[in-house]
């Protein structure tokens, strides 16, 4: 059947730009239409990543540390790295990369102030309902958050963990030099941990200006109120002295281990973080974007013009348990937080541990991994996670994984770290 369009992105944010600016990388010579309400792209996040991927927006990260530091009431962890640096990319310059690449190719067309409502797949073709009327396509990719999953989140049966990974940043100045330029701290945890996993995180620009983060892994949002007075203590208790904000980001990810309903019809296809791609252990979302949207281009660049093919997976089947295991495990002892991610900073090499972090670790970075970590406790995770997984997947049947239950059974009770 003919359609208006080819594909469909529905969404022109870090998913829906990426997918399209892939597909100009890969060669394919679709028509593609880009749909968001929003009329303007602004400075509204910061990305964060290890530079273990090569993706089309490297020109435009501004800073970078080779430098980091983990800390917590008992000690700090400085690590640094020659062959790998923390990069930082503003959200305003991935935009304008990505639009620039997108206004520039004649296949692309880019409707902004436009809000999507159904998307309905009719078997040959996909209708996407908009506020400006209906355009059909043979494929969409949808990035609108989603609360889809696979495996229900309230269900009992499945133990599924669900958290969120929420925070406020201020970009501050302060008015004498405070911050030590070439260090980021990627987790300060001298502060209440009552309510849940709590951290500063604080990427120092300059001496004097810096991002500074009040960070919670926790089940629920809490007020700006709060947040806000987190971020006031730790400057002033840091001895910060005098500053001024000059922007405000905020953010909420999910870290989960339910499954994300990453395809709802043959021709519907979820992407970024609707389909999966937030990093369930820690909200990282950006490299797998890069990553899912390079293979998926390919596949169509590859593929006829009226093939649905099946999409790359989020992740690896020994991440997804690795994953699951480290998830519910900081679930179910969140005071224990701040010593386990010292002992992993303090304990793995950073050439083991930034690609395992960044899920592009080898079985010998994650098994480096999985040793620094108490072991009994983890070994009960880690076969709680199987369980887990064992029973959602229905194939609790099988007589290789049958013995898992007993071996939970057998264990002794859990030892401290
Ligand atoms: C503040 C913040 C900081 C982050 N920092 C990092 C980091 O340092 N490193 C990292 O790896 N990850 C980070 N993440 C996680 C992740 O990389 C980002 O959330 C990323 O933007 C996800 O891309 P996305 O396309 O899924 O969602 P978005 O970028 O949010 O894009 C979704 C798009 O859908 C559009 N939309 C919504 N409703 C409709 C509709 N009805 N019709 C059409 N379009 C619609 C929205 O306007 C938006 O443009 C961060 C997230 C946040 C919020």
């Amino acid at each position: 059947m003919e359609t208006d369009f080819d594909y469909v992105i529905v969404g022109a944010g870090c998913g829906g730009l990426s997918l399209a600016v892939h597909m100009l990388e890969a060669g394919v010579r679709r028509r593609v239409l880009i749909v968001d309400p929003r009329t303007s792209f602004p400075n509204d996040r910061t990305w964060c990543f290890y530079d273990v991927t090569d993706h089309p927006f490297a020109d435009a990260v501004t800073h970078q540390w080779r430098r980091w530091r983990v800390v917590d009431d008992e000690r700090e962890v400085v690590r640094g790295s020659l062959r790998f640096a923390y990069q930082h990319l503003a959200s305003a310059d991935f935009y304008a990369a990505a639009l620039d690449r997108i206004r520039g190719a004649e296949t692309c067309e880019l409707r902004l102030g436009c809000r999507v409502g159904q998307v309905i797949d009719h078997g040959s073709h996909v209708v996407v309902s908009t506020d400006v009327g209906p355009v059909t396509a043979r494929l969409v990719f949808d990035s609108r958050p989603s609360e889809a999953r696979v495996f229900p989140a309230d269900s009992a049966e499945t133990r599924e963990v669900n958290l969120l990974q929420h925070f406020v940043g201020w970009t501050v100045e302060t008015k004498d030099p405070f911050f030590d330029p070439d260090t980021a701290t990627l987790m300060d945890f001298r502060t209440s941990q009552r309510g849940g996993i709590h951290f500063t995180y604080t990427l120092p620009f300059s001496s004097r200006r810096a991002l500074v983060e009040d960070t919670h892994f926790s089940g629920h949002r809490l007020e700006a109120k709060q947040y806000e007075a987190n971020l006031r203590r730790h400057l002033d208790e840091a001895g910060a002295g005098d500053f001024v904000i000059t922007h405000t980001e905020r953010g909420a990810i999910p870290m989960t281990t339910a499954v994300f309903e990453q395809r709802p019809s043959p021709r519907v296809y979820r992407i970024g973080v609707a389909g999966g791609l937030a990093r369930p252990a820690t909200g990282y979302a950006f490299l797998a974007i890069q990553r899912f949207s390079k293979a998926l281009a390919e596949m169509l660049a590859s593929a006829s013009p009226d093939a649905a093919p099946q999409p790359p997976a989020p992740r690896s089947q020994r991440t997804t348990l690795l994953d699951r295991c480290f998830l519910s495990h900081l679930d179910q002892h969140p005071a224990e937080a701040p010593a386990i991610f010292t002992r992993l900073f303090d304990r793995v090499p950073p050439e083991a541990l930034i690609p395992f972090l960044s899920e592009t670790g080898s079985f010998a970075d994650e098994f480096h991994v999985m040793r620094s970590l108490p072991t009994l406790p983890f070994a009960q995770s880690m076969l709680r996670a199987l369980h887990g997984l064992v029973r959602r997947r229905g194939l609790s049947d099988m007589s290789n994984l049958s013995h898992l239950s007993d071996l939970l059974d057998d264990l002794p009770p859990r030892a401290q770290p």
